[in-house]
């Protein structure tokens, strides 16, 4: 459109918006002081198996601002992609959660979110190899999630980059699978060794028998692609029945431990698996 158009259209631009820019860019600047200070931490968020034995945990992040508290991941991980902020922090990240899983009992993984801008840095896989030698964390010990968009931005680049990472011996993720894009393509293209199906997904496998089935089939071609199926965002003792009763090899959710900054108790995990795998539907209607 020409320039004289645009110039007669209202102007939206007003105080309150005015406001809201400098309010982030605040927050941009200082989300760029805050990296490697303890406004930022680790919590871990347990991930078991059907047998209700912890396989790991992921890492997420938490920012405690100074004067703001809480800024949930939803909020800063995007501020902190505009910005450029992503790549420093994310190798933060990347290298405090190798350092302090390196510490946790041996076969305890831990899973770390990369974002799709801190794929695209060349740098990732030298960032992700001296985090593993600078804790000595085992490279099979450490799992990187990523999400479809990650990949579909610069797919050459994404698949020299994850080659590189399953070759090193680290494991792969699919995120949040079965919303967006979640083409089959990725599967067959990409050398992921484990899905996790997205909880918006598994919150509906409790009302919806297409949502049972499509969980169903997605277990039985993870399976049958040699890949973990994990279910996120498991809240009831029925949705954690129904997902293990359909294949999915390992579950994550608030049933079994919320993020937190210290690992799970391993016999209140099991129980709490057992309990719910056990239980007999029909019993139930008392
Ligand atoms: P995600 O990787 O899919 O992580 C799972 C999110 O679901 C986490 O939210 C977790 O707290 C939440 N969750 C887990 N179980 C349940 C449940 O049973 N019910 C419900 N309602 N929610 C559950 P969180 O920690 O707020 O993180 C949100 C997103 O932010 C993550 O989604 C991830 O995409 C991103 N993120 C978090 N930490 C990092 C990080 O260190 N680096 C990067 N790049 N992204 C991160
Ligand atoms: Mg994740
Ligand atoms: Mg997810
Ligand atoms: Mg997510």
């Amino acid at each position: 459109r020409g320039k004289a158009e645009r110039v007669s259209e209202p102007c939206f631009y007003d105080a309150a918006m005015d406001e809201a820019v400098r309010e982030q860019r605040n927050l941009t600047s200082d989300l760029r002081a805050a990296i490697g200070t303890d406004q930022f931490v680790l919590h871990y968020q347990v991930q078991a198996r059907g047998d209700g034995d912890i396989a790991g945990y992921e890492a997420l992040a938490r920012w405690t601002h100074p004067a703001r508290g809480t800024v949930s991941p939803g909020h800063f991980i995007p501020l902190a992609e505009q910005s450029g902020s992503i790549v420093p922090l994310g190798n933060w990240i990347l290298r405090r959660a190798c350092l302090e899983a390196a510490k946790w009992p041996e076969p305890f993984r831990v899973s770390v979110n990369v974002s799709p801008l801190q794929l695209a840095d060349p740098m990732l896989v030298s960032t992700i190899r001296d985090a593993l030698d600078e804790s000595g964390l085992a490279p099979d010990r450490l799992i990187i999630e990523l999400t479809e968009s990650a990949i579909i931005r610069d797919r050459e680049a994404a698949l020299n980059a994850l080659s590189a990472i399953r070759d090193m011996g680290a494991g792969l993720a699919l995120d949040d699978f079965g919303v967006g894009y979640s083409s089959l393509d990725v599967l067959r293209s990409f050398p992921f060794d484990r899905i996790k199906l997205d909880a918006s997904f598994v919150s509906q496998i409790e009302e919806s028998r297409q949502a049972v089935a499509i969980l169903h089939s997605v277990a039985e071609l993870g399976k049958s692609l040699g890949m973990v199926v994990v279910a996120e965002g498991v809240e009831s003792a029925e949705q954690l029945r129904i997902v293990l009763e359909n294949g999915c090899g390992a579950i994550q959710g608030y049933l079994i431990g919320r993020p937190a900054p210290d690992l799970a108790d391993p016999e209140a995990v099991r129980a709490t698996v057992r309990r719910s795998r056990l239980r007999d539907r029909n019993t139930l209607v008392l």
